[in-house]
């Protein structure tokens, strides 16, 4: 059986001490969750990585939001590969964040770069795939996920694509209060699966974790997560406050 998997992604908000606050309330929930068979993890700004690494509870996970695909050099602003393996218990990068594809240009084939550099690390990516409201309206979502789920997921060995978590976002659900009906969440994550087995398989589809994201708060999580295809969720505005976070999480027990 597949575990259930909750990430927050913060985002550019929080500072270091803000962070620290944050997981120092947060690390009693997060050891009740993952009784309860649930995984929960954040993925904090690069600045405040190292002290919620040393402050926070075993069980929690931590992510990265993003990470370039060379291995060092001229490429100002960006952080490798490398230097977030110094990160202890780091394990996750989120790819592809529609933020990252709508405001720096990132494509699925800059997200496959990523992703190829990332196994050889032995980091886990979150890839984020999703239509915007444009393709949803002119009913083009299917064709969008399925250039994003090959062209993403390409040439990467079956033992990594199974330990992925893939996000499906539909572009006009994040931030804006509108999310997608449980029924459209299950079809396009049911579509996703399908789609991962045509290309490794259905033995390796039916292992990987496919979440939900889109305006998930605590008062709709659950309705999410007892979808089929569906085995958590990405969290923003709803990951920002250790109280929602909390009231997030435990609404699912
Ligand atoms: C996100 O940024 O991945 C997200 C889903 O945001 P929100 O929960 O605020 O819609």
């Amino acid at each position: 059986m597949r575990k259930k998997v909750i990430f927050g992604n913060w985002k550019m908000n929080h500072t270091r001490n803000e962070a620290l606050n944050f997981v120092l309330e947060m690390n009693e929930e997060i050891k009740n969750a993952k009784n309860h068979g649930i995984l929960i993890g954040i993925a904090p700004t690069y600045m405040s990585l190292d002290i919620v690494a040393k402050k926070k509870t075993k069980s929690l996970l931590l992510a990265a939001q993003n990470v370039n695909e060379h291995e060092s050099g001229a490429y100002t602003g960006e952080v490798s590969i490398a230097m977030l393996k110094e990160i202890k218990n780091l394990t996750h990068v989120i790819i592809g964040h529609s933020e990252r594809r709508q405001y720096y240009n990132e494509t699925s084939v800059k997200c496959n770069e990523k992703m190829m550099a990332m196994e050889k690390a032995n980091l886990i990516p979150i890839y984020c795939v999703g239509e915007t409201l444009q393709q949803f309206e002119n009913d083009e979502t299917k064709e969008i996920i399925k250039e994003q789920i090959h062209q993403g997921l390409l040439n990467l060995s079956s033992d990594f694509v199974t330990k992925m978590i893939i996000a499906y976002e539909p572009v006009w659900s994040i931030g804006t209060g509108k999310n997608a009906s449980k029924e459209i969440a299950q079809d396009v994550c049911h579509f996703i699966r399908n789609e991962i087995a045509k290309l490794y398989g259905q033995k390796v589809a039916n292992k990987v974790i496919i979440q939900y994201g889109g305006s998930v708060k605590p008062n709709n999580v659950k309705e999410y997560l007892t979808q089929p295809d569906i085995d958590g969720a990405l969290v923003g505005g709803a990951s920002l406050k250790a109280s929602s976070f909390i009231e997030l999480i435990s609404n699912l027990y």
